[in-house]
């Protein structure tokens, strides 16, 4: 087993990457979960004594783990060529049956075992992130353990097969899906405070894929009890699940603008035209945006500062409008909005808005660049989604030819 340089930094304490991120109240939070899964384990061994019945399903769920890891390294691979896709893991199978069976210290050691198997072997990220997505998983798992064990008293191989236990059961699954993301999510909004909380949520595909791996974990947790050779299916069904995600991830990507995640052409016109067709009574209104003489940006800063000029630009324009807008790159350092059941007057409102932000968007202590918005609205400009924008860009190109940074909104030929 070969370990990379950066599995190597940890030993040096002063080099440790926990100590470069961006605010002190992160490293703070980072450090406290870090601290209280700790200490987590230290009182429930010391609480709670553990149960002999726990060794066959601990060795069970721990082997589960390793093999898995190893099963789905051709998964990770594939999906190690597409760097920057959400780095998602199926690992809640084991660790909520664990949590559903063990003695809490010994769910807190499959917990370990499921992420650092796949620290070492799959994708080395950075150890204190690691440390933390484990340190949130267990404290998630014993807040879920807490409320089963409050609601119940009645360890999970014990309980009544009916439909109370079922329901108590799915509500744990709850608690601990709620707590992690409650956990994680601080940490990603503390990370990247430009965010709104709702940029720092994952997708609803996202959860939907937790609640799944959570609700196989129950199933898990029930087949080690009653029938333990089932769980060769749990991990057959875990590794076609797995396989779905890289699915997801590659369609999302294809969808998108590599250099500003934004969608990209093709998508957003694709969208956009779909959206006019759902509703063609309701008013949707149209922004189109173009840098101001962003050239110049390139010429005396090079084109890497232009593009993370870009990629912030496309930031300010998704944290500008609500998340069903569709916000695309129409084109080298072009935008375009669409805006459904918006009227003119409030796309412009919204249109100045935006326009005053990206002036305020410095990368690097580099210059500002302010930008020329054009405005058109569907249905009183255009019906079809290639009049609209031709319409926009009507107004946007009016917009420079008056003297750029300013909205102007299409207008009609005089009859
Ligand atoms: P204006 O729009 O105000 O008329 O002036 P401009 O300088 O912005 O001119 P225009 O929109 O015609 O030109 C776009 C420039 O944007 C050309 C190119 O240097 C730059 N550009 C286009 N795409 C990219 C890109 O992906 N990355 C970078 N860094 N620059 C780009
Ligand atoms: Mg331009
Ligand atoms: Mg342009």
């Amino acid at each position: 087993m070969s370990v990379r340089g950066d599995q190597l930094a940890w030993m040096t304490v002063r080099r440790w990457a926990l100590w470069q991120l961006p605010r002190r109240s992160l490293i703070g939070y980072v450090l406290t979960i870090d601290a209280l899964a700790l200490g987590g384990v230290a009182s429930s061994l010391s609480l709670i004594s553990i149960d002999q019945d726990n060794a066959v399903p601990f060795i069970l769920l721990t082997s589960c783990a390793v093999l898995y890891t190893e099963l789905s390294r051709p998964i990770e691979r594939m999906r190690e060529r597409y760097k920057g896709t959400p780095f998602i893991d199926l690992n809640s199978v084991w660790m909520f049956a664990a949590i559903l069976l063990l003695h809490p210290a010994l769910s807190a050691v499959v917990i370990i075992v499921s992420y650092f198997s796949r620290w070492v072997r799959v994708r080395p990220n950075p150890l204190y992130r690691r440390t933390f997505s484990t340190a949130a998983a267990i404290a998630a798992g014993y807040a879920a353990y807490a409320y089963l064990v409050l609601m119940s008293g009645i360890p999970f191989s014990r309980m009544p097969r009916n439909v109370d236990s079922f329901g108590l059961v799915v509500s744990t699954g709850l608690v601990f899906l709620i707590v992690n993301t409650i956990l994680i999510t601080i940490a990603v909004y503390l990370g990247t405070p430009h965010k709104k909380i709702r940029q720092a949520l994952g997708s609803p595909a996202d959860y939907a894929l937790e609640a799944a791996t959570i609700a196989l974990g129950i199933m898990m947790a029930w087949a080690l009890v009653d029938w333990p050779i089932a769980l060769l299916l749990i991990i057959g069904i875990t590794l076609v699940l797995h396989r779905s995600v890289l699915i997801r991830q590659l369609r999302d990507q294809a969808r998108a603008d590599a250099k500003t995640g934004l969608l990209n052409s093709a998508s957003w016109s694709k969208d956009a035209a779909e959206e006019l067709t759902r509703s063609p009574e309701s008013c949707t209104a149209l922004l189109m945006l173009d840098l101001d003489n962003f050239k110049s940006i390139n010429d005396r800063h090079g084109h890497l500062i232009g593009d993370k000029h870009l990629r912030g630009v496309a930031d300010v324009l998704k944290s500008e409008v609500r998340a069903t807008d569709l916000v695309g790159r129409f084109g080298g350092e072009e935008f375009v909005i669409l805006l459904p059941n918006t009227t003119q007057h409030d796309a412009l409102a919204i249109a100045e808005r935006i326009r005053r932000r990206i002036a305020t968007v410095a990368t690097d202590g580099v210059d500002t660049v302010t930008v020329s918005v054009g405005v058109a609205s569907h249905p009183e400009h255009g019906t079809t989604l290639d009049e609209v924008v031709s319409a926009a860009d009507s107004a946007l190109l009016a917009a420079k030819t008056a003297g750029r940074n300013r909205t102007l909104l299409f207008a009609l030929p005089p009859p």
